[in-house]
């Protein structure tokens, strides 16, 4: 770097961060260049991508799940090309379809819940064939008062455990990541899982599942009114989402949900079980961060 150019906009503890996550280079460099073309990006003349979507499939493969040993496909679907710089477009996602089709007795008692009511529901939940092979279900952890929502995909074996979410290797980088963006789980940040118990062998949830399951994730956040919602991997993408898209067509742009009658805007991301497995997909992440941090 010259003397020249202008000091980069990180602080000794981000940079730390950006060091650990692997990216400190990359970013350092690529934030000079994007300046002026995220500057534009973010004009009121920033297309609106269209609304609405697809209903909730059946997803064909998984995105990265943490101990899953095979890559998915979701890995190969990543685009190669280089990192873009964040576009603001907001589209409005419909109720995802999953919440529709819940059981309507669950779905009254979940809408009169409170945090406690609905985490004591969630521990004690029979509703899909999950519980039979649970150790723990997992609600979720954090703040009351969040700022942001992380919501990933499901627990792992680590999470079913513990009955944390994110606590495996794949909760370390996203703890690093969210510090990235001077955000803590503890302090700023509620993390949640679209399905609460482990699928047997990390398997994907099925419709049946996500239908049974996504009424409490739509409490927590009508509840819990975050700011905004990162949403990490294509499942849960999906579903929030009520979309078939793949996470590179959504990654990029904010989205928005309906919850308790206030839109909430989201951004999606890689899963951090992806980042572990194709760790040049960081640099992406981090844009997708910054573009959170940035609403
Ligand atoms: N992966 C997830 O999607 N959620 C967790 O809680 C842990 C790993």
């Amino acid at each position: 770097m010259t003397s020249s150019m202008p000091a980069p906009r990180v602080n000794p503890l981000q940079r730390l961060w950006l060091r650990e996550i692997g990216i400190e280079k990359t970013w350092l460099k690529e934030d000079e260049a994007a300046k002026p073309r995220a500057a534009a990006a973010v004009s009121a003349e920033a297309p609106v991508a269209p609304a609405g979507g697809r209903p909730a499939q059946a997803r064909a493969e998984s995105p990265a799940r943490p101990d899953a040993a095979p890559a998915r496909k979701d890995d190969a679907a990543a685009p190669q090309a280089q990192p873009r710089p964040p576009r603001v477009l907001v589209a409005k996602a419909p109720e995802p379809a999953a919440a529709r089709e819940a059981d309507p007795e669950l779905l009254a008692r979940v809408a009169r819940a409170d945090l406690g009511a609905l985490k004591e529901m969630v521990t004690a939940c029979t509703a899909c064939g999950l519980c039979q092979g649970r150790r723990h279900a997992v609600f979720g952890m954090g703040a009351t008062a969040p700022r942001w929502m992380v919501v990933g995909e499901a627990p792992g074996e680590q999470e079913d455990r513990q009955g944390l979410p994110f606590v495996g290797r794949s909760g370390q980088l996203l703890d690093a990541m969210l510090a990235s963006v001077g955000m803590s789980r503890e302090r700023d940040v509620f993390i949640a899982n679209v399905i609460k118990c482990r699928p047997p062998g990390n398997r994907n949830p099925t419709p049946e599942e996500i239908a049974a399951c996504s009424p409490y994730l739509m409490r927590q956040i009508a509840l819990l009114k975050p700011e905004r919602i990162l949403v990490l991997g294509r499942f849960a993408a999906q579903t929030l989402l009520n979309t078939d898209a793949t996470i590179g067509s959504l990654r990029g742009r904010v989205h928005t949900i309906e919850a308790d009658n206030r839109a909430i805007p989201v951004v999606v991301s890689y899963h951090p079980a992806y980042l572990l497995r194709s760790p040049s997909e960081k640099a992406r992440s981090w844009q997708d961060l910054r573009l959170a941090a940035s609403l």
